[in-house]
């Protein structure tokens, strides 16, 4: 297939704000404590609750969600207040909290049916995992790979050769197009892996200099109108 006049055989994609708003998924687990296992007083109104859970969340970047949910408790005095508890609590949300929407699923089912091979490789816990089961997608990639459960992080050249190799292993890594919307980790990354990118930029301007994406598309949902077969 062409995409935007590159030749494609094969796609990898990351998964948190790429295929799936991890924001949108965030906020509503934020939501669901409050209502859930709640605050101690009505001080707090469940707006700022969500943009104080969102706060602590940073992006998701704290490796270690015990102390996250550490700082949850101490800072947002929930009514259970037990770290340990609320860790079980995130573990067992947040999953359910992502959705795929429908554009995303349009394109993922359009490469299915031209038969182009996809993958996901994305940086995480093994939490990860769950989540992509749970919205059913380890039944339609042809791979899947955590970066918790292979011990290597992308931008590290090797995590996306191993999802190139199990999704198609024959496809050079010139016909395998990237679709992320970390610069360094997805577009940086895969490009020294000799890939194509495409970096979803939810409106947000390129600013990596020495390198830049291939295509550039506002989300994942884009991708459709860009491909020819
Ligand atoms: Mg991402």
């Amino acid at each position: 297939m062409l995409v935007s006049g590159l030749e494609i055989a094969a796609v990898l994609f990351d998964l948190d704000n790429t295929l799936v708003d991890r924001d949108d998924a965030v906020r509503n687990l934020a939501r669901k404590m409050y209502t859930g296992v709640g605050v101690t007083d009505s001080a707090i109104s469940e707006e700022s609750f969500v943009a104080e859970f969102v706060r602590i969340d940073a992006g998701g970047t704290i490796p270690d969600k015990r102390v996250q949910m550490t700082a949850v408790a101490s800072e947002l005095s929930t009514r259970v207040n037990d770290a340990d508890q609320l860790l079980d609590w995130w573990n067992r949300e947040y999953p359910a909290a992502f959705s795929l929407g429908r554009p995303t699923r349009l394109t993922l089912g359009g490469l299915i049916e031209i038969s182009i091979p996809w993958g996901i490789v994305t940086n995480g816990s093994p939490l990860q995992q769950t989540v992509i089961e749970s919205l059913g997608l380890h039944q339609v990639a042809s791979s899947v790979v955590v970066s918790s459960l292979v011990e290597l992080r992308k931008p590290d050249r090797r995590i996306f050769e191993l999802g190139m190799s199990l999704v198609a292993g024959e496809i050079a890594a010139g016909k395998f197009l990237f679709v992320g919307d970390n610069p360094t980790a997805d577009i940086v990354g895969a490009s020294d892996a000799g890939m194509k990118t495409a970096w979803v930029s939810s409106g947000r301007e390129w600013a990596v200099s020495g390198s830049k994406p291939d295509v550039v598309i506002e989300s994942v949902g884009e991708l459709t109108r860009m491909i020819s077969v």
